[in-house]
C-alpha cells in the first residue's frame, strides 16, 4: 500500500524522507508562512500524490497562512488553488505532479522555493544546506561535483544514499519517487 500522509507528520517526514527540492518548500513554508504560486503548486501536487487528502490540505495550508492573513482572505485567495490541485475546481482535471525533469527546467524567480536545489540553488548554498542536515563531508564532495557536471538527478540519489545510509537501487526521476523508495525503506 502507498503511504497515506496527515499535517501532524509533514514536518517529520520533510526531514526523513521528502526531497531536497520538497523539504526546501516545507521549509520555506514553515518560516515565511507563504509560498508563491509555483511553490504552492509543486508542493500541493507531491503532498496529493503522497496521500495527502484534500480535507487535511486545506486544514494545512490554512494552518501556515493564518500566521499572516485572516480566514476570509485565505478562502478567497488560496483554498480555491487547493481545490484546484485536487480536481475540484476549474477544468476538473486531476493534476499530476511534477516530475525532476519538469522542476529542472523550469523558471524560478527571485523569491521563487521551487526549483530544484541541485540546479537552481548556488553552491555555496547548497553546500552549507547540506552541512546544516548533517550530510558527511564525503558526500558533499560528490554531491557537488556531480552538480558541477549537471548530473542534478544523480547528485539527489547520492543524498537519498547519504541520508538513508544506503544503497539506492533506481535512479531519481520523480520527487514522489524519492518518497516512495525513502517510505519503503522505513517501513
Ligand atoms: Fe527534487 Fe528531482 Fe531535484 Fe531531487 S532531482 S531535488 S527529486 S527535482
Amino acid at each position: 500500500d502507498g503511504p497515506r500522509i496527515t499535517p501532524d507528520i509533514i514536518d517529520q517526514l520533510a526531514v526523513k524522507s521528502f526531497p531536497l527540492c520538497m523539504r526546501q518548500l516545507n521549509d520555506t513554508l514553515r518560516t515565511s508562512h507563504h509560498l508563491k504560486h509555483g511553490g504552492r503548486l509543486t508542493y500541493g501536487l507531491f503532498l496529493k500524490a503522497a496521500g495527502l487528502s484534500l480535507e487535511d490540505a486545506l486544514h494545512f495550508w490554512r494552518s501556515h497562512f493564518l500566521k499572516n492573513m485572516d480566514v476570509d482572505k485565505f478562502e478567497k485567495q488560496y483554498a480555491y488553488g487547493i481545490r484546484f490541485n485536487y480536481g475540484k475546481e476549474g477544468k476538473r482535471t486531476d493534476w499530476s505532479p511534477y516530475s525532476c525533469i519538469k522542476i529542472i527546467m523550469g523558471n524560478i524567480g527571485p523569491g521563487d522555493a521551487h526549483g530544484c536545489p541541485f540546479k537552481h540553488s548556488d553552491q555555496a548554498m547548497l553546500r552549507q544546506r547540506l552541512i546544516n542536515f548533517k550530510v558527511s563531508q564525503q558526500a558533499i564532495g560528490e554531491i557537488i561535483e556531480l552538480v558541477g557536471k549537471g548530473h542534478y538527478q544523480i547528485a539527489c540519489q547520492k543524498y537519498w544514499e547519504a541520508t538513508h545510509n544506503a544503497p539506492l537501487e533506481t535512479g531519481i526521476n520523480h520527487p514522489n519517487q524519492y518518497f516512495e523508495e525513502s517510505h519503503k525503506f522505513h517501513n
